[in-house]
């Protein structure tokens, strides 16, 4: 285990919801400094559930991936910052009193959403190790293999 396995499985998470949500991705990136998936659509324009469902999906990886009580999982900034960042739209939004409710249900969700894809995130960190940088048509070639739906709002 490394923090680089963690951190890939981190951003994977991100791709994964974003790929579910038919949020398109630029690219997703290893070696930029921080590591970072880009969007290739501003995230502002999309509704406030999907875009916490984006921000949050790099922690929904490393749960279902059992590494959130890892220690390289506590030394991630990357964590940190999406959590800081979904908290804030969440208080703006609706009130500081809705901030555990609603990171708690999009958390659960997203954990619902990933737990049968795990062979998938583990295959786009594996390809995002490897290449350092995955652009959207490799994303779309490695995730057409698992024939995943998207993900449909009740
Ligand atoms: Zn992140």
């Amino acid at each position: 285990m490394d923090l680089e396995y963690v951190i890939s499985i981190h951003e994977s998470g991100h791709v994964l919801a974003a790929y579910l949500l038919g949020i398109p991705i630029q690219f997703v990136s290893l070696d930029s400094n921080p590591p970072q998936t880009r969007y290739a659509q501003d995230l502002c324009e999309i509704c406030i559930s999907k875009r916490l469902m984006v921000i949050l999906g790099g922690w929904a990886a490393t749960e279902v991936m059992g590494l959130n009580r890892e220690l390289w999982c506590k030394q991630m900034e990357g964590h940190d910052r999406d959590l800081q960042q979904a908290g804030h739209m969440v208080k703006e939004k609706w009130g500081e009193h809705s901030l555990t409710p609603i990171i708690c249900a999009t958390k659960r969700a997203l954990v619902c959403l990933f737990c049968d894809k795990t062979c998938a995130l583990k295959t786009l960190s594996f390809y995002l190790r490897k290449c350092r940088i995955l652009t959207c048509s490799q994303i779309e070639e490695i995730l057409l293999l698992f024939n995943l739906e998207p993900f449909a709002e009740s």
